[in-house]
């Protein structure tokens, strides 16, 4: 029996709610689910405004359109991350300059990302990759500091938090993403989180194909016209619908990835301790995200032969992100090359298990005894090879 990396699953009420948005008779962007789904979103991670948009890929863009970038401008990203996150910025014809990551959170680096910039630098877009929060303060203060923008793309972790503050609510951009891979989802869907008030008005016209239909729809101005760059970047309410009843249950599903996240480590924590294989998880206090359940194997060979043991029996973990900074458009996108050792090094040796909110005690148990045995055979091989 194959045990898949992913499995989306019906958590609530999503059908029910689906079905109520088609006979309300109105199913395209700025329904009613949308706006439960954003005032939701507003109130949980204490921020200004959010706008659901069709990707997360999607509320970077916006992001990316909000800062006016253009040619000569450059956005500092981690190399270490999808790549939506450096993708977006570059359509507007700013240059990237790649950041490498920080060993302990494997997010951006906070004194490189700080070295790289220059007067050309307009922007820092932090990951938290698995949820693990990449240092926002410090980045809000050294961008403050600087006079630049810190975007968080928060892809990986909703509704978690550092000292208190929900990620999303440092930068004065942040982007989620309901993609079938994430915590919360509906097929495809994602939001910009907007921490400036200065922002909103704007961001709602390039939301809505560059037009002011909002203010129209809220009877502030008698007809609605073109005023603005923009697209047509909006969820639609059939999704939103959907989506409300997936974070409505936000609790249990926290919980419940928490109890997958718990059982893989009571399995696994002393048999990966003395085989020299460090877990992914975050190391200071605070709500966690419940992402991934990932591990950083000794080198890469260990890595490649265990990912491929364990799916010819079936278990489909996976490798993640490849370096961006050595991908054939990073470096054609990029302002100059720079180094990302630490990229180069965890991305070789990064290895995540099936993780999701279904997963159940039985196959958790199976997967941990297959990863136990595909390891000591691994590391074997290559001691009498
Ligand atoms: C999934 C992901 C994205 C892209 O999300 P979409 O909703 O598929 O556009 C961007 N950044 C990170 C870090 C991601 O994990």
């Amino acid at each position: 029996m194959k045990v898949p990396f992913n499995r989306p699953s019906l958590v609530g009420h999503e059908l029910e709610f689906v079905q109520d948005a088609v006979a309300s008779g109105q199913i395209s962007c700025s329904g009613k689910y949308s706006d439960s789904v954003s005032s939701l979103l507003a109130e949980e991670l204490d921020v200004a405004d959010v706008l659901l948009t069709t990707s997360c890929t999607d509320a970077l863009e916006m992001a990316a359109l909000l800062l006016d970038l253009g040619p000569g401008d450059t956005v500092i990203v981690p190399s270490f991350t999808f790549v939506s996150t450096a993708l977006a910025f570059v359509r507007t014809g700013a240059e990237l300059v790649f950041a490498d990551i920080d060993r302990e959170t494997l997010g951006i680096d906070l004194h490189h990302a700080t070295e790289l910039i220059d007067e050309r630098t307009r922007a820092v877009v932090g990951v938290h990759y698995a949820g693990i929060p990449a240092d926002p303060e410090g980045f809000a203060r050294m961008c403050a500091s600087h006079d630049i923008t810190y975007v968080e793309d928060n892809a990986h972790g909703l509704f978690a938090t550092e000292h208190g503050r929900p990620l999303g609510s440092f930068g004065r951009f942040a982007t989620l993403s309901f993609h079938e891979t994430k915590n919360f989802i509906c097929g495809e869907g994602g939001a910009l989180l907007l921490n400036d008030e200065a922002d909103i008005d704007r961001a709602h016209v390039l939301l809505d194909k560059g037009t002011d239909r909002r203010k129209f729809m809220q009877g502030l101005v008698d007809k609605y016209s073109w005023k603005d760059t923009g697209s047509s970047f909006g969820l639609s309410d059939l999704l939103a619908a959907y989506l409300l009843a997936q974070l409505e249950e936000r609790e249990s599903v926290l919980a419940r990835r928490g109890r997958v996240s718990k059982a893989y480590e009571d399995r696994l924590r002393d048999p990966l301790e003395s085989l020299g294989v460090e877990l992914v998880r975050r190391r200071t206090r605070g709500v966690d995200a419940q992402h991934m359940f990932a591990m950083v194997l000794p080198n890469r060979e260990v890595r490649d032969a265990v990912l491929d043991g364990l799916r010819s029996r079936g278990v489909m973990a996976t490798f993640h992100y490849v370096p961006l900074h050595t991908s054939e458009a990073g470096q054609r996108f990029s302002a100059r090359p720079s180094e990302c050792p630490v990229t180069t090094d965890i991305s070789g040796r990064l290895l995540r298990l099936p993780f999701f909110t279904d997963l159940d005690e039985p196959t958790i148990d199976r997967v941990s005894t297959l990863v136990v045995e595909e390891l000591h055979s691994a590391i074997s091989q290559r001691r009498t090879a």
